[in-house]
């Protein structure tokens, strides 16, 4: 048997170890291989049983809470361009790529109706209109913008001019 290194009071990432797990370290069916366990209290306060070696080879750093605060952070990060359910980004970008000539977003041919389709979709929910004239499709695309993305735009300015 290798001599037990004591590891009270040692730090593992956000791990302390309070004291040796008795009763999980010693010899049985959940433990057949003997592995040591060290009760560890998390710097956010969970306290928990980790297996020494887990500590020794970094596979344990935390209780979990690192990977929620990263969480967190990332929502943080993306937050800012949420707005209304509504990602302002992504409808910014649709924006800059209907004025593209090679072909129109939001504009497609129904071949059952022999019709020029503008739809638009925000939130989940889809608004289409057919027009004759595929010019008549652009223009209306265009207006369908500005009827329901500009205004939710325009809130998200004017929510980020009163945070300053
Ligand atoms: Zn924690």
């Amino acid at each position: 048997m290798t001599k037990m290194v004591d590891l009270t009071g040692r730090k593992y990432g956000r791990w302390t170890v309070k004291e040796f797990d008795i009763e999980r370290s010693k010899k049985s069916p959940d433990n057949p291989r003997k592995v040591l366990y060290w009760i560890c209290e998390c710097e956010c306060g969970t306290i928990r049983s980790v297996a020494g070696n887990s500590l020794k080879y970094g596979e344990s750093r935390s209780c979990g809470c690192k990977d929620i605060e990263y969480r967190k952070k990332l929502h943080k990060i993306i937050e800012p361009y949420m707005y209304d359910g509504t990602n302002i980004i992504y409808i910014r970008n649709k924006k800059t790529r209907s004025d593209n000539t090679s072909g129109v977003c939001g504009v497609c041919f129904n071949k059952i109706t022999k019709k020029w389709i503008a739809t638009i979709t925000l939130r989940g929910k889809t608004y289409y209109k057919e027009h004759k004239l595929f010019n008549d499709a652009v223009k209306c695309r265009q207006e369908m913008e500005e009827l329901l993305f500009e205004p939710v735009i325009a809130k998200f300015n004017e929510s980020r001019m009163m945070k300053r």
